[in-house]
């Protein structure tokens, strides 16, 4: 967890700061090194902002209030352009207005409170305790949103000439429909970013990937007969219980990827019809949740269950699921659950600058990691070819479960390095 990690005092950083600025042979680079550090005030503002966030409820499609509080607070900071954009994604820039572009993107929505009565502390009460904020959303990902806010905001107060904009964006509805905000931000809303950090919890290290996912629904068809003589009729559950272990079967046996491991089958719905309780179920539905490593698409992962199908003899098909839905600003979509693997190549710039711009800030190598789940990089990474990479405060183990915490001084460190990372991507060299 975030706590582990090793923390610098103020003191600490001070001592470095000064340091960097002897050692430094450019006065840009004394400048850049020694403002990179949100000031007492700075810190107190966005502990508060945080809070504020994770009091405000917000499942996806429901993110307006939030929206509100992130364009009020973006406004008060003075980030320039602020706006809410067609779906409810609220941007804002900073820099001079041409040039290369840097996006840092966070999502705005969490889940729902899954099991309340494993919760301790209240998922809305945003308490702090020992330095970790507590609530729901506030490690995936409110603390990491707020930490790229309040690095725009660094990077703005550092007066440096940048030689691109950094957007900020915060997107909708990533926990259904991971990539859908970002994909109307870049094909509906003309932002064409260059790079794009994605804020997700990696606990301070770079992550240059993640599988993919894809939604299925199997639909087995039997026939109805009086369950008095159901050799009569074709029972759906039981032709769906043998394809149900054939699928079982195919999880142990499907392909590696060298970095990302192995994809992953679970079967994760079950849902049988019948014309009553004494009836023969004449058709039963499985939803497969098929997570894809890289080098395996959708073509693939469909051709493999078919084989499941025609290896029983069952009377079934198999379809990507789809999702629809209605944004809080009234915008409506529908699309299909495919999402696809993605990894940066870890000489990539993006990823080297990110790893140093780690080393500078936090004076430790960060670990290259990937993500077991999947991101707002299964659309700017896998389907728009964006050069993307994570980063972000947070232990992802934290993210989806009761007591989901974050610890504070990480997102204070967070948004020191997203600042010193745009730096490095569009500063004056
Ligand atoms: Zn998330």
């Amino acid at each position: 967890m975030s706590g582990n990690e090793p923390h610098l005092d103020e003191c600490g950083i001070s001592a470095y700061n000064l340091l960097l600025k002897m050692s430094s042979k450019r006065n840009s680079e004394v400048i850049t090194m020694s403002r990179l550090k949100l000031s007492r005030q700075d810190r107190k503002n966005l502990k508060t902002f945080l809070c504020d966030l994770v009091r405000l409820p917000s499942p996806s499609t429901e993110e307006g209030a939030v929206a509100e509080r992130v364009m009020e607070e973006m406004k008060r900071i003075g980030l320039r352009d602020v706006r809410v954009d067609r779906i409810g994604n609220v941007i804002a820039r900073v820099g001079p207005g041409s040039g290369r572009l840097l996006m840092l993107n966070g999502h705005m929505d969490t889940v729902q409170v899954s099991d309340p009565a494993a919760w301790t502390r209240d998922p809305f009460g945003a308490e702090v305790v020992d330095g970790m904020l507590y609530g729901l959303g506030s490690c995936d990902m409110k603390g990491g949103m707020a930490a790229m806010i309040y690095g725009a905001k660094l990077l703005r107060d550092s007066g440096l000439t940048l030689n691109g904009d950094v957007v900020v964006a915060c997107v909708v509805q990533e926990e259904p429909s991971e990539g859908l905000g970002s994909r109307v931000l870049i094909e509906e809303e003309g932002i064409r970013p260059d790079w794009v950090v994605l804020g997700e919890p990696t606990n301070l290290n770079v992550s240059r990937g993640q599988r993919g996912r894809l939604e299925m629904r199997l639909v087995t068809h039997g026939r109805s007969a009086h369950a008095a003589s159901p050799h009569l009729g074709d029972n759906a559950i039981y032709s769906t219980a043998r394809l149900v272990f054939g699928l079982e079967l195919l999880a142990g046996q499907l392909t590696e990827d060298d970095f990302l491991g192995p994809g992953a089958l679970a079967v994760t719905d079950i849902k049988s019809y019948a014309s009553s309780r004494n009836a023969i179920p004449y058709r039963c539905e499985i939803v497969i949740d098929r997570r894809l490593t890289l080098g395996e698409n959708e073509t693939k992962a469909l051709a493999e269950v078919q084989r499941v199908i025609a290896r029983e003899g069952v009377r079934a098909d198999v379809q990507v699921t789809e999702y629809e839905t209605e944004s809080y600003t009234g915008y409506r979509h529908r699309t299909r659950e495919f999402y696809p693997a993605w990894v940066l190549a870890e000489d990539h710039p993006l990823v080297v600058n990110a790893v140093q711009a780690v080393r500078e800030q936090l004076r430790r190598r960060p670990q290259i990691i990937h993500w077991e789940f999947s991101t707002e990089g299964a659309y700017t990474a896998g389907e728009a070819g964006i050069p993307s990479i994570g980063f972000g405060p947070g232990d992802a183990c934290r993210a989806h479960t009761a007591d989901e915490h974050v610890c504070l001084e990480d997102v204070y460190r967070a948004a020191e390095v997203y600042a010193r990372l745009a730096i490095k991507l569009l500063g004056d060299s």
